[in-house]
């Protein structure tokens, strides 16, 4: 796989591990007090992509004893709700402060639930994933990849996954690219680290160079947050 540029990739891993954990956990949290317009706005985005993803996963078939990989799994806001559905889930995260408010928030969640299997938490980057997985799912991660990182990527995901790859990002169109420079433009305490859009057709060639296609697509905007969400298959 190829790496995320040296020094790109331990902003993210820092950013996250200090000002962005405590910013996401938030975000991904339910409590409100503290939490503004803007990041309640992306909480429900977020949610949506989330809900949109375990249902797109689902219409597959039962999810009890789908081996899952969760590749950047933050707090764990699909992680757990997998292992809720029985999957047999595998979760990671750059950043061991989110690993570990994953695992803290999944044992409160589904520690000891007869038949449910605990997920395997691990502070881990994406480059680093091996094995072999049914189902690999990767939520608004790429973000933090510039196209040309992002290729390699989706490659790598790939290549973990045996029967399906579900992947959001936030796409790159005008008015998107518009409305993200005018983010820019006004730069708050929170935005530490680069985004990076990406044009569905560049994540959809991605896919078919290493041999896969998409079978289903998603889209979730709110005010403030937008992503797509894809599903791929192998093609053969
Ligand atoms: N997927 C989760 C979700 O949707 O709830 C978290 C999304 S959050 C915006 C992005 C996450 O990606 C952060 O937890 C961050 O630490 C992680 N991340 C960023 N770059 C990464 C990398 N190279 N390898 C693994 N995780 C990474």
């Amino acid at each position: 796989a190829q790496e995320i540029g040296g020094t790109d990739k331990e902003v993210v891993r820092e950013y996250f591990n200090t000002t962005g954990f405590d910013r996401w956990k938030k975000i991904y949290g339910d409590a409100t007090e503290g939490v503004n317009k803007v990041q309640l706005d992306i909480r429900l985005g977020h949610s949506k992509t989330v809900e949109n993803a375990i249902q797109m996963l689902k219409d597959g078939g039962p999810l009890s004893g789908v081996s899952v990989c969760d590749a950047g799994c933050g707090t764990g806001s699909l992680a757990i709700p997998l292992a809720r559905e029985g999957a047999i889930v595998s979760a990671n995260d750059i950043s061991a402060a989110m690993v570990a408010e994953a695992r803290r928030q999944a044992d409160e969640a589904i520690s000891g639930v007869e038949g449910l299997t605990f997920p395997k938490f691990e502070v881990m980057d994406l480059e680093g994933l091996e094995g072999k997985y049914h189902t690999v799912v990767c939520l608004d991660v790429l973000i933090h990849y510039p196209q040309e990182k992002a290729e390699g990527m989706i490659a790598h995901l790939a290549s973990l996954a045996e029967e399906r790859l579900v992947l959001s990002f936030a796409p790159k169109t005008l008015y998107y690219s518009f409305l993200k420079r005018l983010g820019e433009l006004f730069p708050g305490p929170s935005k530490a680290t680069r985004a990076y859009l990406h044009a569905e057709s560049d994540v959809e060639r991605a896919l078919e160079k290493v041999g896969w296609r998409v079978r289903r697509r998603g889209f979730t905007s709110t005010q403030f947050y937008f992503a797509k969400l894809v599903e791929a298959v192998p093609v053969a």
